[in-house]
């Protein structure tokens, strides 16, 4: 018998979440079975184990769209017990049982060894949208990131906190968006060099072009604060568009990208092929430092999850939630 947080749902449509106790033969079908050692809260979790369930695809359901532990059995060659592996993505956690329990069992496919240099809880203080941060950050270099800083929006947040700390350590000044005045000097231990208050950011495009001032954009918001800061990027530069923590319409205009070729390149983490998982692991474990990393960290236990699920809808978390599934 292992601890995993179950969602359910009652006759009326009303789901809750609780801590349970269940047996092995409870597990989906899957190559791999998974000690899970660490999970973590990202805005899908937020959704999943809210009410109404957000984005469950079936019920009961354990949530945790992201996880890192050791292999304790496998029918797939590529791993074998003992193995550290990682897993984000492929609708674990919506449709499939996530990483909310000391047990899961995934397909071969979804899984990554542990990158050398990340241990377990590390992986996870990365987590999902340290992951995705990652994306953005690599998306950003193949289109060219031009001189000045980078806007990060959503700075605070799980996606912002890590994207500014790799472009930090990369050499990029990083200019921080927050809506949260008081997470400055947060964001300055990060390596952020400019805070950007999110009023300035937040009203409805007025001009669609604006001052040339950001050399790229990774973006957690959307909404009116993408519409807003894509008349704001330099000649040629780019947004990762990876959130729409304010908003998923639109209100801009074709200008920017007509007159200033900027690029909006749109990250998903979900479906990302094997490689590109394995190569941006590697770039994590080699260009995010470990002890900024830290400085990110909130600790978590899963009976604190539905709680933490209602922070993050409200953009309240700071960082990113590290859920120690066995504590
Ligand atoms: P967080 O909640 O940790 O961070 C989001 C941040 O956005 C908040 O901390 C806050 O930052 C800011 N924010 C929240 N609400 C608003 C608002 N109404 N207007 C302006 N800013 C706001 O979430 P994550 O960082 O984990 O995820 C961010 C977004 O990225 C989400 O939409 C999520 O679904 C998406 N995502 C997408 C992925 C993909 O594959 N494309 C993968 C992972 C996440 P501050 O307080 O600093 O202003």
């Amino acid at each position: 018998m292992f601890n995993a947080l179950i969602v359910e749902k009652d006759d009326e449509g009303k789901t809750s979440a609780s801590v349970r106790q269940i047996g092995e033969d409870r597990l989906p079908e899957g190559d791999v079975t998974v000690a899970v050692e660490y999970s973590t809260v990202n805005y899908k979790d937020g959704l999943c184990v809210g009410p109404g369930g957000g984005l469950v695809r079936n019920y009961p359901h354990v949530p945790g769209i992201d996880f890192a532990g050791t292999v304790e059995a496998s029918s797939d060659d590529r791993y074998k017990a003992g193995d550290k592996v990682v897993l984000t993505g492929w609708r674990v956690g919506e449709a499939h049982w996530g990483g909310y329990s000391q047990k899961a069992r995934v397909k071969a496919d979804w899984l990554v060894p542990l990158p050398d240099g990340l241990d377990t809880r590390q992986a996870m203080a990365v987590g999902t949208a340290g992951f995705t941060a990652m994306l953005a950050v690599m998306a950003l270099e193949d289109h060219g990131i031009k001189d000045g800083p980078v806007l990060v929006t959503g700075a605070a947040g799980g996606v912002g906190s890590v994207a500014t700390a790799i472009l930090a350590n990369l050499g990029h000044e990083v200019a921080g968006v927050t809506g949260r005045p008081e997470t400055a000097d947060y964001l300055k231990s990060l390596g952020a060099t400019q805070i950007v208050a999110r009023e300035e950011l937040n009203e409805t495009v007025k001009r669609p072009l604006e001052a040339e001032t950001w050399g790229g954009c990774v973006d957690a918001v959307g909404g009116e604060m993408l519409a807003r800061l894509l008349g704001q990027i330099k000649y040629g530069g780019s947004v990762a568009a990876v959130g729409l923590a304010g908003g998923a319409g639109l209100p801009a205009t074709v200008i920017p990208f007509l007159l200033r070729g900027v690029n909006l390149l749109g990250i998903d983490s979900v479906m990302q092929p094997y490689d590109n998982r394995v190569r941006a692991w590697a770039r994590i474990a080699k260009d995010l430092p470990m002890d900024t990393l830290e400085a990110m960290v909130q600790p978590a236990v899963l009976s604190d999850l539905p709680a933490l699920g209602r922070d993050i809808l409200k953009g309240q978390i700071k960082g990113r939630v590290v859920v120690d599934v066995n504590a």
